[in-house]
């Protein structure tokens, strides 16, 4: 009998085509699609991890906290939820991640700026910083990696 593929990447599940976009919305990656229905990627999503709710207000991280449109610091909602996928991504084998660009858990490189503008600034999402420091390697559905016909990693 053949092995299992082995799970080498957690990856955002909006990309898996999860609807946990704030607005109740995903963002479908083809390639992201295939590497989690042939077993080899499991989805996540911290800001559902965290128990916020779908359709949710959108949040941008300003100066190292996370607000939502209206105001309200939603910071610690967010720090949970990076932990709990990122142990999950851990307690899975996982040693990658393929990760929505820009987003303020999933982003990593350019961020949106905190002003609800669409504008970008340097910068990385709370989720992908918690799976940088743990040693994930890191990509996005816009700098896929190699072994997916991508040019590995780098900015968004
Ligand atoms: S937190 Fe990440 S996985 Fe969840 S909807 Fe936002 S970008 Fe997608």
């Amino acid at each position: 009998m053949a092995d299992a593929p082995r799970i080498r990447y957690v990856v955002s599940g909006c990309l898996a085509g999860l609807a946990c976009r704030y607005d109740g919305g995903s963002n479908p990656c083809a390639a992201v699609i295939r590497l989690v229905e042939e077993g080899r990627a499991i989805p996540a999503c911290p800001e559902s991890l965290a128990g916020l709710p779908v359709p949710r207000l959108p949040c941008e991280l300003a100066e190292g906290s996370v607000l939502s449109r209206d105001g309200r610091d939603l910071t610690e909602d967010f720090l949970r939820g990076a932990q709990l996928a990122l142990r999950t991504a851990q307690s899975r084998g996982c040693t990658a991640a393929i990760l929505k660009s820009r987003s303020p858990s999933c982003g990593f490189g350019r961020i949106y700026d905190g002003t609800f503008s669409r504008a970008l600034c340097p910068g990385e999402g709370v989720w992908a910083r918690l799976l940088r420091e743990a040693g994930f390697a890191l990509f996005s559905e816009e700098h896929l990696p190699p072994e997916l016909g991508g040019k590995g990693e780098g900015e968004d």
